[in-house]
């Protein structure tokens, strides 16, 4: 167990400026990106709070309007990865291994290796959890989290620096908040009270008109970026 945790390489490397070393790629990153045009989304959450469905969703209603591509982050990401395939989308996927977060060095290969000259959205579903992506910059345009009513209503309090720096918050899933017993509001006030800025969207695949508003949102975010371009 214990050569478990040492294997993952963000334990063993505090000390080590990686940070310094990513943020470096990341600005790399950047520049590939807006170089090629496209508005980068990272998307980070835990396992189980809909990520890959909501990147699905935004993929079905923007796939036939706009050049969308994928990268599908995940320890095993082939499983994401033919999710996105099959709504016939440029699809990349991005085996972590024993990662447990992508970072700016595995965004540069997929970048590299992958012409998204002409593409208008990336979307980039990052390995699930709340804590390590955060401190990975990816050279993204925005960062997004989503958490689930299902992971209680402490999660978010729980982790504060993903809400601090993310630009947009999603809780998801609210249609089962009942049968949890989780208040939404309470999960909205808490991430207000960490991010006064942040725009927080209340979403649940069941109910469209919230999953038409979330895509919508990442509409009008690439539209003004390309305004501003
Ligand atoms: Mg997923
Ligand atoms: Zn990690």
């Amino acid at each position: 167990m214990w050569n478990t945790f040492l294997a993952t390489g963000h334990i063993i490397n505090i000390g080590h400026d990686i940070f310094k070393e990513n943020r470096k790629l990341a600005d790399k990153n950047r520049e590939m990106l807006k170089k090629s045009g496209v508005f980068s989304v990272n998307i980070m959450g835990a396992i189980g709070s809909g990520k890959t469905t909501l990147i699905e969703e935004a993929i079905k209603a923007l796939g036939g309007k706009y050049k969308v591509a994928a990268i599908a982050g995940d320890v095993i990401a082939d499983m994401d990865a033919a999710r996105f395939e099959k709504l016939g989308v440029k699809t990349i996927p991005a085996n972590t291994g024993k990662e447990c977060h992508l970072d700016a060095h595995i965004v540069n290969e997929l970048l590299k290796k992958n012409d998204l000259n002409g593409y208008d959205i990336l979307f980039i579903e990052n390995v699930g959890n709340l804590i390590c992506p955060t401190d990975f910059d990816l050279g993204e345009d925005v960062k997004i989290v989503i958490v689930s009513v299902s992971e209680g209503d402490d999660i978010i309090l729980k982790h504060p620096v993903i809400f601090k720096t993310s630009d947009l918050a999603v809780i998801n899933k609210i249609d089962i908040a009942e049968a949890v017993s989780v208040d939404p509001e309470t999960m909205v006030r808490d991430v207000r009270s960490l991010n006064e800025k942040i725009p927080v969207l209340l979403t649940s695949k069941k109910q469209e008109e919230t999953v038409k508003k979330w895509i919508k949102t990442i509409e009008d975010a690439m539209l003004e970026k390309k305004r501003n371009e």
